[in-house]
């Protein structure tokens, strides 16, 4: 049978990265309200930034105990409608892995989640959603993704071509291939990311789900919720089940989360 919605999602943000609106509880009350039974915050990770960098994009370091302990109250407040979880969405930057890491576990978060926005310190860029017609940015966008995976600290990559490539298609054929073989092997799903379907981004990227589906990578939808509406976004989630069975991709009954 066709499933109407998502019944676990591990990808959603909170207003302290700035770019996202609506308290915790509206997120949570949209999510029982659509049927779903297990549902992770993984806001933006803060980044140990040095030199006084004060990202517009994601909380600070001194904010993520006060999120994890909201989510930890709404958990047990709501115990007997739905599963919550708390972790990071991060970027694995190897001069912030080893603190963020440190911060994660004595937090006690339940897994982090890869979304590689940058493979460099946001500060110094580029973003991996820009376009770009360079081969070195892609080739260091699947080597980021790839070198992190390879740490097991993440539970799976969101959006996997967020990368926006606009060279040689055999280029963009050759990394994402790449990329998909080593997820692969390294036992990592892929998500397809609904808010970019909603939003009408660069993802999700209809080749990428080509070649993973051709390879056979497991995969996962994430809401990527930034408001409580996108926890109830039917519409945009049908397009990516759309997607999905036309590539003949495998989505998993769920995800395993990986204690960071
Ligand atoms: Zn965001
Ligand atoms: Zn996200």
């Amino acid at each position: 049978m066709e499933k109407e919605f998502v019944i676990y999602n591990y990808h959603a943000h909170t207003a302290r990265c700035q770019h996202a609106t609506g308290t915790e509880r509206e997120y949570v009350e949209a999510a029982i309200g659509m049927g779903i039974k297990k549902f992770g915050f993984s806001d933006h990770i803060p980044c140990p930034f040095s030199g006084g960098y004060v990202s517009g994009i994601r909380m600070r370091m001194e904010e993520a105990e006060g999120y994890v302990s909201c989510i930890r109250q709404l958990a047990r407040e709501y115990r007997d409608k739905i599963r919550l979880f708390v972790g990071f969405e991060a970027e694995y930057i190897p001069e912030f892995y080893e603190k963020q890491m440190e911060m994660a576990r004595s937090l006690g978060c339940d897994y982090l989640i890869m979304g590689q926005h940058f493979w460099d310190s946001e500060e110094k860029g580029p973003y991996a959603g820009a376009a770009t017609k360079e081969e070195s940015r892609i080739c260091a966008y699947v080597d980021s993704v790839i070198a992190g995976m390879k740490t097991g600290s993440y539970s799976y990559l969101a959006h996997p071509d967020l990368i926006n490539y606009q060279g040689e298609p055999g280029v963009y054929d050759r990394e994402m291939r790449r990329l998909c073989l080593a997820m692969k092997e390294l036992g990592i799903p892929l998500e397809i990311n609904v808010l970019g379907m909603q939003t009408g981004r660069n993802y999700p990227n209809e080749r990428f789900w080509e070649l993973a589906g051709e390879i056979g990578n497991d995969v996962v939808f994430g809401l990527d919720a930034h408001k409580a509406d996108g926890v109830r976004d039917i519409k945009s989630y049908r397009k990516c089940a759309d997607l999905a069975e036309r590539f003949g991709l495998k989505i998993l009954e769920d995800v395993t989360l990986k204690r960071p």
